[in-house]
């Protein structure tokens, strides 16, 4: 018997699919390169099958025979992760042993409860349809990547996600109250919901950014807030890029309450506020939750902060406003550019690097990368979009052009070893939200160094001793 028959034998109906347009479908994710291949006509390998569980025990049920038959599993949220961590590698021989475990339909909102404010919701629940579940109940989990509409649930915890207010809200891992996972071996973790515990090294955090290659999470309780009323917005222009780092450092630092705290550099601003005709220098961005008192008081604290750092002075509100709406355009920019579209012409490809660091290693970080891409890229913008009392990541935006998608690779791969070693001389850490993936599990031991990735070795054979779990992501 087929091993996918045995398994499907074991799954309602219609968990099982073999289609050969959903195979090629899941076969990759949202990474530049894998989406440049694929236009480029390149036969990718595809999975033998799609998975799509509805509950944690099926999910277990998929574990347990991957390992009997000695299957690798990617797991699969919304497919929006850009560093390959939910896409086949490009070796796997015709995709034979591999599965994708789609998460799609475990897209249950299982419980809000108005008390403790928070929301239980399954792994495949995406972030556009929790953010409206939880508007009825006038809360927010605050947590808006700006692929909200496209990421799930699992997804954030697995690729460890920050969302655009992540000033005010946290990340994922400071709103993750408790998770259920599915071991490789078929065993099912429950971490129950608690604002915090010192029950021993906390089991939740080890799954925030594992990538798949651990376990896979089916179900998250969230931590909410009240839902703002609207916001409110501060622009500030800065002649440099040093000027501006030190603005946002000492506004954030001035504790106002601000949830949204960004700041471009000339380049990047020219082209995020060029419908608003601007032309030159850095902008400062703050948004404000609405609701909160005091509100007049706060944002004076945060010009004063953001004029005594040097300031050209105050920009009209309508680039907050500007900003908010526009806030998620890049995620179909990205697809028609990257996409069958190849809105900018073939041999360009385009993609991003969010690292941070130390505010002392901030203009180290910006001036090293920006140099190492530029050294192998047409274009590089930057701006600090989550910014903390000790530090900020820095995300920079690159266009490689080549004569051709074939020409494009090997310039576009360049200019990612070069940026990746900047980063590590430079004190920072190569991923601040996107994860590894495949792509930047290369650069992982300079990072870790030797014993940080002998660590993280371990605790993979320990729980994935028959290496099922999405092989290769994270770890090279
Ligand atoms: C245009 C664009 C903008 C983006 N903006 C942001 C942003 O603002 N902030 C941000 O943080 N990210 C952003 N991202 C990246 C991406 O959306 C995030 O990494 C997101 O968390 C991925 O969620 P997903 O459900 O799509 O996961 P996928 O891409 O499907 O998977 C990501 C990784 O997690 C694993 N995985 C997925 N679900 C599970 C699960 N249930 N259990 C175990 N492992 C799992 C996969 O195997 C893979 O390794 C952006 C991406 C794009 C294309």
């Amino acid at each position: 018997v087929d091993t996918l028959d045995v398994l499907a034998g074991r799954l309602p109906d219609g968990a099982v699919s073999t289609d050969a347009g959903l195979l090629r479908d899941r076969a990759i994710d949202s990474w530049a390169l894998a989406l440049l291949r694929r236009c480029r006509g390149d036969e990718l390998p595809v999975p033998a099958a799609v998975i799509f569980p509805a509950r944690t025990e099926e999910v277990a049920t998929v574990l347990a025979w991957a390992g009997e038959a000695h299957v690798a599993v990617i797991p699969r949220g919304g497919g929006s992760g850009v560093c390959g961590g939910a896409a086949m590698p490009a070796g796997a021989a015709g995709g034979a042993g591999w599965v994708v475990l789609d998460l799609s339909r475990m897209n249950q909102i299982t419980a809000v409860d108005p008390v403790s404010q928070v929301v239980t919701a399954g792994a495949g629940v995406r972030g556009d349809q929790l953010e409206d579940a939880l508007a009825a109940h006038g809360l927010t989990v605050g947590h808006y990547p700006q692929s909200i509409a496209a990421s799930t649930v699992g997804g954030w915890i697995a690729a460890s996600s920050a969302g655009q207010a992540s000033a005010g809200f946290g990340a994922i891992e400071d709103v993750l109250l408790g998770l259920v996972a599915v071991l490789p071996q078929g065993g099912i973790l429950r971490c129950r919901p608690v604002p915090r515990s010192a029950a021993g090294p906390d089991l939740r955090r080890l799954l925030v950014g594992s990538e798949g290659t651990l376990a896979v999470v089916t179900e998250a309780t969230l931590a909410c807030r009240a839902r703002p009323a609207g916001w409110d917005w501060l622009a500030y222009g800065f002649g440099s890029f040093p000027a501006l780092a030190q603005g946002l450092r000492d506004a954030g630092r001035a504790e106002t309450g601000a949830a949204v705290i960004r700041g471009y550099d000339e380049a990047d601003a020219q082209l995020s506020f060029a419908a608003l005709g601007h032309t030159s220098g850095c902008v400062a961005l703050l948004g404000f939750p609405a609701g909160p008192p005091g509100l007049a008081a706060r944002k004076q604290a945060a010009s004063a902060a953001l004029e005594r750092a040097g300031s050209t002075g105050p920009l009209d509100a309508s680039y907050g406003e500007h900003w908010w709406q526009h806030r998620n355009d890049a995620v179909a920019t990205y697809a028609s550019i990257m996409g069958p579209e190849r809105a900018f012409g073939p041999g360009v490809i385009v993609d991003t690097f969010e690292v941070a660091g130390l505010w002392s290693d901030v203009p180290r970080l910006y001036t090293g990368i920006r140099e190492a891409l530029a050294a192998h890229a047409q274009a590089v913008l930057c701006h600090l979009s989550h910014v903390y009392p000790s530090g900020s990541s820095l995300y920079f935006t690159f266009l490689v052009s080549g004569a051709d998608d074939r020409d494009a690779e090997p310039r576009y791969l360049a200019a990612w070893a070069g940026a990746a070693r900047s980063c590590a001389a430079a004190g920072g850490t190569l991923t601040h939200h996107h994860g590894v993936g495949r792509l930047k599990a290369p650069f992982l031991a300079a990072e870790l160094g030797p014993e940080g990735l002998d660590v993280l070795k371990k605790i993979k054979m320990a729980l994935d001793p028959g290496q099922i779990m999405n092989p290769g992501v994270l770890l090279p």
